[in-house]
């Protein structure tokens, strides 16, 4: 027999978490207003919300969390970290922040100004927000192929060059400070950017003078699908390809707390010292002297270990196979998910799951919220709460997907969890025809109002 697949670690310190009864997680989740974000910790089982700083580290980072460097200047954590960015990543430059949404906020602050214009491949949320915020707005170029959770393309992150084109070619170039490549697409279901389309995209960018920045939170996980399901990269090795992917970008945001995998940190990263200059003004200003910019001289340290960890093939295997291991069980249960599975989270397509609630009732967060209160796992909705309003009309956007996202933290449960996940879901979807209510708002916050949205069951709010 083949041997089956097993990590390649094992466990040396173990956290609790904490089982529930349905009754108590039906009251929980109404003092939370219907909205997971408040829920407490130990009020769910298994916590899909975010892979967002909650993985776990390896006995390597721990070590150099010790040896960590707190001075407030010159630091030799900032520079083992800006050795690591150098020698992985390819840039010469770079400013640490405390997250990636403080460094698309440093770096905005340079580039972006009312009225411009920022495509991309259906932006991160933080990402928009700090575009719309100030007054730009952000123009999705994504490949229709992503909107269509059956297709079968291998790079559904991909941009579509003429709707890039159409956008470069109706804008001034000085409208446009750049577009923004999101590896993987979070937003279109954890989906890759192949090589060929980050290289097009460089190459239709430099002929209109425009800036390619790459928001890179999962630069890794994308690395490694060009390796599996790009012929010419079959034989390199995950290094390779991402010094060739950071060679097509001027510059790029991360959020550490993913392909970091460390639990808070992010940075700025670019090849041209002029842009360094604008940026380390914010950078000082917003987050903290350029070499430690919000992040303790330990946790420098740590992402410069975990920059290397998560760019080796032995992590990502571990990882894409665990996403995997859960999106196959489902797909063989007829669940709807978004296909291919994505390299961090396996995302439910929630109308075609709950296609009889009516999309002003938030079919996902119907989904999120059922989930819930089946086995006590905590997903989250990627759909109408989250796409908020139109900053101009005020009305709902009604995004083309309606999305259950369950993200997998990084190397934290085993495939025990995944299946008591797979089960649960099986178990709405055998009975999904019983719920016949979504939700209706109570209250909102004027901007990315998913975090904080207070909800209550729709049936209440219907007219009759
Ligand atoms: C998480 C994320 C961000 C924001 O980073 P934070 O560290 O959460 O502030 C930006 N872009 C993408 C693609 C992300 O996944």
């Amino acid at each position: 027999m083949e041997l089956p697949f097993a990590e390649s670690y094992k466990i040396k310190m173990v956290e609790p978490i904490y089982k529930s009864t349905r009754e108590q997680r039906k009251e929980w989740i109404k003092q939370a207003n219907y909205n997971l974000f408040n829920l407490r910790s130990e009020q769910v089982f298994i916590d899909l919300l975010t892979d967002s700083g909650t993985g776990a580290m390896s006995q390597n980072q721990w070590a150099a969390i010790m040896t960590g460097d707190e001075s407030y200047a010159g630091s030799s954590s900032y520079y083992h970290l800006k050795d690591a960015i150098k020698n992985i990543l390819g840039f010469d430059y770079f400013l640490p922040t405390h997250q990636g949404r403080a460094a698309e906020n440093v770096l905005f602050s340079v580039l972006v100004k009312e009225d411009d214009v920022v495509p991309g491949n259906s932006h991160f949320d933080t990402t928009k927000g700090h575009i719309e915020y100030r007054k730009a707005s952000a123009v999705d170029c994504t490949i229709d192929e992503a909107f269509d959770t059956e297709s079968l393309h291998p790079f559904k992150g991909n941009l579509d060059l003429n709707k890039l084109e159409a956008v470069y070619s109706t804008h001034p170039a000085e409208q446009i400070p750049m577009v923004i490549v999101t590896l993987t697409c979070n937003t279109s279901g954890g989906q890759p950017v192949s090589m060929q389309n980050l290289r097009d995209v460089h190459t239709l960018s430099k002929k209109y003078g425009i800036k390619v920045v790459f928001d890179s939170a999962r630069f890794a996980e994308n690395a490694w699908f060009i390796q599996q399901r790009e012929d010419e990269y079959r034989n390199s090795t995950i290094k390779e390809i991402v010094a060739e992917m950071f060679s097509y970008a001027d510059a790029m945001t991360m959020s550490s707390k993913k392909d970091g995998i460390v639990n808070i940190g992010g940075f700025i990263a670019m090849k041209d010292e002029e842009l360094l200059k604008q940026a380390s003004v914010f950078n000082i200003m917003f987050e903290g002297f350029n070499t430690y910019g919000g992040m303790a001289g330990r946790d420098m340290n740590a992402l410069a270990v975990g920059l290397d960890e998560v760019t080796t093939g032995y992590y990502l295997e571990n990882r894409i196979q665990q996403v995997a291991y859960l999106g196959n069980k489902l797909i063989e249960w007829g669940i709807p998910v978004q296909k291919p599975i994505g390299g961090h989270a396996v995302f439910v397509d929630a109308k075609k799951f709950l296609g009889h609630v009516p999309k002003e009732e938030y079919i996902a967060q119907t989904l999120a919220i059922e989930l819930y209160l089946e086995a006590g796992v905590r997903g989250v909705e990627v759909g109408t709460l989250l796409a908020d309003r139109d900053p101009k009309t005020r009305e709902n956007r009604y995004p083309k997907l309606e999305m259950l996202r369950l993200a997998i933290p990084r190397r934290t449960y085993t495939n025990n969890h995944m299946d008591v996940v797979a089960v649960a879901l099986k178990n709405i979807f055998d009975r999904r025809e019983e719920i016949d209510h979504g939700y209706r708002i109570k209250k909102e916050a004027p901007i990315m109002r998913h975090f904080s949205v207070e909800l209550e069951h729709a049936e209440k709010g219907r007219k009759k």
